[in-house]
């Protein structure tokens, strides 16, 4: 069985005053034992977060990490460096990474070595643009995605993974893909898991849909068999939002 995983992405939001109230505030509340909740936040909200988070059940994750283990990398952060803080996921290949600045496929693929060289999850994201998807090449985008990320990845470090399908279109826009359509690319990434590896692999790997997710889309988007949580931007910013994403899946 699949434990459902609820993932914020704060991405560059959130001052440590804030983190410090918003999980002050989250933390009052008994978070649920059959969902998974996890925050990734911004590098300076990262210590404070898995600080007070310690023993409640709340995972915490980084958005972005440094493929090199140290040195005369001005400005990065390294793979040991945010396990040493006791972070259990990374977000890597995030849409905003790769159009902003630039991150490619290989990157993408070192830096999943690197987190799970330390112990720590990738949280791989995929996703087409508009453009793609218009032009019927969205499966083939992603199939694409899933397999350069994965490249040289042992079996049992794939089968803790977790992939999260973005359509670019979708993300930050409030314009959502359907959940039959998040639910089919779901399964194209599981299908891909199953040929690159093997059945166990495929059904045991967690594969996530982001894209302008809210409270009043987990349900449905929930009861899809191949999506098995959500990775969401906006609506993960606020306490009230954030636990009724969690009651909903
Ligand atoms: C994201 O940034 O990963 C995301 C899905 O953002 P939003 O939920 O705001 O669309």
């Amino acid at each position: 069985m699949r434990k459902p995983l609820i993932a914020g992405n704060w991405k560059m939001n959130m001052t440590a005053t804030e983190t410090e109230d918003f999980i002050d505030q989250l933390l009052t509340n008994k978070l649920p034992d059959d969902v998974e909740a996890a925050v990734c936040g911004p590098f300076t909200s990262l210590t404070i977060l898995s600080d007070r988070a310690k023993d409640s059940g709340l995972k915490i994750g980084a958005q972005n990490v440094y493929f090199e283990e140290k040195g005369a990398f001005t400005g990065e952060v390294s793979a040991a460096m945010l396990k040493d803080i006791n972070m259990t996921y990374v977000i890597t290949g995030h849409s905003e990474r790769r159009e902003i600045f630039g991150e490619t496929d290989s990157d993408v693929n070192k830096k999943n070595k690197a987190v799970l060289s330390v112990g720590m999850i990738p949280i791989v994201c995929v996703g087409e643009t508009d453009e793609e998807r218009t032009a019927g090449k969205h499966e083939e985008k992603v199939q694409q995605q899933v397999t350069s990320a994965l490249q040289g990845l042992k079996e049992d470090d794939v089968k803790e993974l977790v992939i999260a399908y973005e359509p670019i279109w979708a993300i930050g826009t409030g314009k959502s893909a359907s959940s039959d359509d998040a639910n089919a690319m779901c399964e194209i990434i599981r299908d891909t898991v199953l040929n690159l590896y093997n059945q166990a692999t495929a059904e045991n790997v967690r594969i996530l849909y982001g894209g302008s997710v809210k409270p009043a889309t987990i349900e449905d988007l929930m009861s899809k068999e191949h999506v098995d949580g959500a990775l969401v931007g906006g609506a993960s910013l606020k306490v009230d939002d954030y636990l009724q994403l969690l009651a909903g899946a």
